[in-house]
């Protein structure tokens, strides 16, 4: 079996004050490799929480994650963070940059933490930046650049890493439609050269086409599985 992510039965509450709300219900789902994977579903409904439990930034409450064929939960701390630096690239809606560095310095900090040497996560970092079209913008800090061209920088930051696994959770929906163009062709590239699982939280209907299999999720179980017949280019 070659799949590469698996939630094995995942339930995950929160409880805020007297209110429990739960999030995930028994869900299970196996994604193969190399698969473009998109989950969709209404505010609320568990998306985010399933894609931080797969990726290992949020433990279930009860079943199990596995990621490359690791059980996320038996990895200590320093291991976990190991394994997500590493394998895995996050891409959120909201960026998540740091405010005082350069485009350039945002991609190489992952790189150095990787142990790669100043030159080659240089190299590295400028042709990711190519890659997403940001080439010439490289010295700018995330104030002084568009909305598109600072996820257009967090992408470049998982992509540089050549992770196994890449992981965006609505990663269009604060861009216009040009910008949001650029980040779907950019993740279908990711998927189809690089042969990265992608799986992607999006209800942007341009992605659907170059997506291998949709998921729909409600109420925090998966309503909906199909395939795609995904377009192979961008
Ligand atoms: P989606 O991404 O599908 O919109 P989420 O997975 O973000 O949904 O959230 C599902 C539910 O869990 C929502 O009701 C949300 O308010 C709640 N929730 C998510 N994270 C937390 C948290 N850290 N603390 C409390 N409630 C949370
Ligand atoms: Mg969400």
């Amino acid at each position: 079996m070659d799949a590469t992510l698996v939630a094995d039965a995942l339930s995950k509450s929160f409880t805020t004050g007297a209110v429990r709300t739960d999030v995930l219900r028994d869900l299970s789902i196996e994604i193969a490799a190399g698969e473009l994977t998109l989950v969709s579903g209404p505010s609320g409904c568990g998306k985010s929480t399933l894609l931080a439990i797969l990726s290992g930034l949020l433990r279930p409450d009860g079943g199990r994650a596995f990621a490359l064929g690791q059980d996320l939960a038996r990895l200590e701390p320093a291991e976990l963070e190991r394994f997500r630096l590493q394998h895995t690239g996050f891409v959120f809606q909201g960026f998540n940059l740091f405010p005082a560095l350069s485009a350039l310095e945002q991609v190489m900090l992952p790189l150095g933490y990787l142990g790669l040497g100043d030159a080659l996560a240089r190299r590295r970092a400028g042709d990711a930046l190519a890659e997403v079209g940001l080439g010439s913008r490289m010295q700018l800090r995330p104030a002084e650049l568009s909305g598109g061209e600072k996820q257009r920088v967090a992408i470049a930051r998982a992509l540089a890493k050549e992770p196994q696994l890449l992981f965006a959770d609505e990663p269009t929906s604060a861009l216009d439609a040009a910008n949001g163009q650029i980040v779907i062709d950019t993740l279908h590239r990711i998927a189809r050269t690089h042969g990265a699982t992608v799986l992607c939280v999006s209800h942007d209907p341009r992605l659907v086409g170059h997506a291998d299999r949709v998921l729909a999720m409600e109420d925090g179980r998966i309503l909906a599985d199909r395939r795609v017949a995904a377009s192979r280019s961008p």
